[in-house]
């Protein structure tokens, strides 16, 4: 990690560093949900501050689901046996949806630029004319991975919803277990996590990372299309966390939310923007810096914020000058491990 000395101010007014980066000078918090000894008072703030775990995202998920699942899902009888007009259906209305939402934050943060730079992490825009991208364009090439993220999605919402109109499934509904139907919904966004965290760790095994992860890294500066734009053995690890439902008792809802917000949630978390600026004194704060640091430095925050596994793990860059110091310590120490150990065989 460079040292970041030369600044500049850009047109906002804010202070950018030699490469254009912009820090918002607050450090990323983790969600405090599973810090001990429990902090009360926090995990209450957390859970209904707003920003916070309900408003607005998890209430957007149960609106989005809830239309989904009433006006845009074929009826259970239907989904009993495969037939290519209920998984078209299905299918199309995901798209449609990823159309939708990550379009909605492209075309305010990035085709439009209704907030020009102000409160964006990264100096530049989009890619154009790169020939890493599919297209030499970063957002067509991003549109195009998450499409097919789209398609992977849909396949795993296709196979679970066939099996739990055959009664393959573990089943529970609010009317004959109320307490589980809200606890699992509530649980989702911790499954969610702890999953992607274990996979993400995998798929930056050198290997993997060669062959599969390298794509979605090829986005240093994120945009909304950046967050699905990976390879389809990455969307197929990545939308596994839908199997969960083969084993643990669940309304298709709950699979709806988990495939939802494992579909949509990457626009968000990609959006390269700290806040969301409507004018002058509305602002929705969006703060996503833990997972752009991991765009920008790789060997960082493989988990979100609800889960402090990258704390457990050492892996954790609050976006501070302290950590940066820190982990250019701890990858200058490995490098030097590593060429010792080429230097004498082991
Ligand atoms: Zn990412
Ligand atoms: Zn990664």
């Amino acid at each position: 990690m460079p040292n970041d000395d030369k600044t500049s101010v850009d047109e906002h007014g804010q202070v950018r560093d030699r490469r254009g980066e912009w820090r918002s000078g607050r450090v990323v918090h983790l969600e405090p949900f599973l810090d001990f000894p429990l902090d009360v008072k926090r995990i209450v703030k957390t859970l209904f501050g707003f920003p916070g775990f309900f408003l607005p995202w998890f209430a957007i998920y149960m609106l989005v689901i809830g239309i989904s699942y009433a006006f845009f899902t074929p009826e259970l009888a239907r989904m009993q046996t495969f037939d290519l007009a209920w998984i078209a259906e299905i299918t199309a209305r995901n798209l449609i949806l990823l159309t939708i939402w990550n379009g909605a934050f492209h075309l305010w943060l990035y085709k439009y630029k209704m907030q020009g730079r102000k409160k964006k992490y990264n100096g530049k825009w989009m890619a154009k004319n790169n020939r890493i991208f599919l297209f030499n364009d970063q957002v067509y090439d991003n549109v195009f991975w998450s499409y097919s993220g789209a398609l992977f999605w849909s396949a795993y919402e296709c196979g679970l919803w066939w099996a739990y109109a055959n009664g393959l499934l573990p089943y529970i509904d609010f009317e004959t277990n109320p307490i589980w139907f809200v606890a699992a919904m509530l649980l989702v966004p911790f499954w969610r996590n702890f999953h992607f965290y274990w996979i993400h760790r995998l798929i930056h095994w050198q290997p993997l990372y060669d062959r599969v992860h390298y794509l979605h890294h090829k986005n240093v500066n994120v945009g909304p299309w950046s967050g699905m734009a990976m390879h389809p053995v990455e969307h197929i690890l990545y939308f596994s966390c839908m199997l969960i439902h083969l084993v643990v008792p669940s309304h298709p809802l709950h699979m709806m939310f988990n495939g939802f917000q494992t579909g949509l949630g990457p626009a968000v978390s990609h959006s390269g923007f700290d806040e969301i600026v409507f004018n002058d004194e509305v602002a929705l704060r969006n703060d996503r810096y833990m997972h752009y640091l991991h765009h920008k430095y790789h060997r960082v925050n493989y988990g979100e914020y609800n889960m402090p596994l990258d704390k457990w793990f050492g892996s954790f860059h609050d976006g501070s000058s302290e950590a940066d110091a820190h982990f250019r310590e701890v990858f200058k120490a490995r490098v030097k491990a590593r060429n010792n150990s080429v230097k004498t065989g082991a």
